[in-house]
């Protein structure tokens, strides 16, 4: 509700003079439990600092974030220790978030070992089902990081991220970092793990066509901000907001006869330092009025919870 993470970007000579950037500026929204909400948006939007702000990975500025009825802002550091467990990361690149010189068995191992979950044999029964289910096979336990692929190593990530039962997931462009040849195994794993322990998955990712095969809903991010957020078919079918139809032409389509006329993007993401006044799009957007320029737009529900923040549709 509200969410705001501002850092400082600097602070000059003149101590008074501090520069912020607004990485989440205020964002609302709610994520189901079971489903899968896509965050989409180019990088630098604040998709994932959203996703660790969520999670209180990152501390937030101001804002409430619910976990099952509770702002988990106002749970002690004791409290968060527990809630961690019902909440966890999936990471982009999975190498640099495993300790290259922990072997299988200890980085999956290791949450069981934080969260001090049953006894040791207990624990080594755990990590062999989860890499199992991952499929990766126990016979691998002994082996390192480096001897495996990228896809290998996210399968690693993925049993590391559930083995303590995690009710939600935060996954941070869980598959860009992938050869695309992989990305459909993994993705198809993550559907399943999702059915089989009933996990909510918040997932992030700069690519469309990804998000499109996994998610359930859809929300767009630009400048820190959410500009529309429906259910999946609706977004593809019938996006509103202007910054989702330039995305979404940018989709090469699977029939080239039915070329739609390519809306190009102009311009690159405004800096988040000094962001455009009124509606953050305006710089780029081809309806843009001068009342765009001043009035900062809100999410207004269209109607089957289709929400768009754009002055068009008052
Ligand atoms: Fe474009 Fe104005 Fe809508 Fe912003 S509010 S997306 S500038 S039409
Ligand atoms: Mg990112």
């Amino acid at each position: 509700k509200n969410l705001k993470k501002y850092f400082v970007a600097s602070k000059s000579i003149l101590k008074s003079k501090r520069t912020y950037v607004s990485a989440v500026n205020g964002v609302s929204l709610q994520i189901k439990k079971g489903e899968t909400l896509g965050l989409v948006g180019e990088s630098g939007c604040g998709k994932s600092t959203l996703g660790r702000t969520i999670l209180r990975l990152t501390p937030s500025t101001s804002g409430e974030i619910y976990f099952d009825g509770q702002d988990i802002n106002k749970l002690s550091n004791e409290q968060m220790r527990l809630m961690r467990q019902k909440m966890q990361m999936i990471f982009q690149d999975p190498y640099s978030c495993l300790n290259p010189r922990m072997n299988i068995l200890e980085l999956v191992r290791a949450p069981l070992d934080v969260f001090q979950v049953g006894t040791p044999a207990e624990r080594l029964d755990k990590v062999k089902e989860m890499l199992e289910i991952v499929g990766m096979g126990e016979q691998h336990m002994m082996r390192y990081p480096h001897e495996f692929s990228g896809g290998q190593r996210q399968r690693v990530g993925i049993a590391r991220a559930l083995i303590s039962n995690p009710e939600f997931v935060v996954c941070d462009e869980p598959v860009s970092a992938l050869d695309v040849s992989v990305r459909a195994s993994v993705l198809n794993l993550m559907n399943q793990l999702q059915e089989r322990f009933g996990l909510t998955y918040l997932f992030i990712s700069h690519d469309l066509s990804v998000v499109k095969h996994i998610s359930d809903r859809v929300a767009v991010m630009y400048l820190g901000g959410i500009v529309e957020i429906t259910s999946k078919d609706e977004l593809y079918k019938n996006p509103l907001h202007p910054y989702t139809k330039a995305l979404l032409s940018a989709i090469p389509l699977p029939d080239p006869e039915k070329k739609a006329a390519p809306k190009i993007l102009e311009g690159d993401l405004p800096s988040p330092y000094n962001p455009p006044a009124g509606c953050r799009f305006h710089t780029r957007c081809e309806h843009c009025t001068a009342r765009c320029k001043e009035e900062a737009p809100v999410l207004k529900d269209m109607g089957g919870g289709h929400q768009v923040a754009c002055h068009l549709y008052d």
